[in-house]
């Protein structure tokens, strides 16, 4: 846990563009964006994947999904937006505290799953 990058930008060991912050979670621009606008939504508390939830962290999820709706105009996020969680390595999960990347500014195109 100590040397998770996410804990890390929430402790203000490493620098980022923070966008906004409560006590469950923070937003963040990520450095290598996908797209116009790419944020990461990131809960406070470390955990790796959706599978190691709890059920209150799985409210505090909801509760921050309910409020990213309410500050995605703020965000420049009016048009839509795409959220996107990895998963693992076969969704190429880099770092290992879960967290939300907020996708928009533009028109997304549409992922080819096949
Ligand atoms: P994932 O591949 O889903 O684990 O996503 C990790 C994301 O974190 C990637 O999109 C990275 O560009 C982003 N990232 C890694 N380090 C930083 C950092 N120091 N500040 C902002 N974003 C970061
Ligand atoms: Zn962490």
């Amino acid at each position: 846990m100590n040397d998770c990058i996410f804990c890390k930008i929430n402790k203000g060991e490493i620098p980022s563009r923070k966008f906004y912050e409560d006590d469950k979670m923070f937003i963040i621009a990520d450095i290598e964006p996908k797209a116009k606008l790419h944020y990461l939504m990131i809960p406070k508390k470390h955990y790796k994947l959706l599978s190691e939830m709890t059920e209150e962290d799985a409210a505090d999820l909801a509760a921050c999904l309910k409020k990213l709706s309410e500050l995605a105009p703020s965000l420049g996020l009016k048009g839509g937006y795409r959220l996107v969680i990895n998963q693992g390595d076969d969704a190429g999960q880099t770092v290992f505290h879960l967290h939300v990347h907020v996708m928009g500014g533009q028109v997304l195109d549409f992922p080819d799953l096949k």
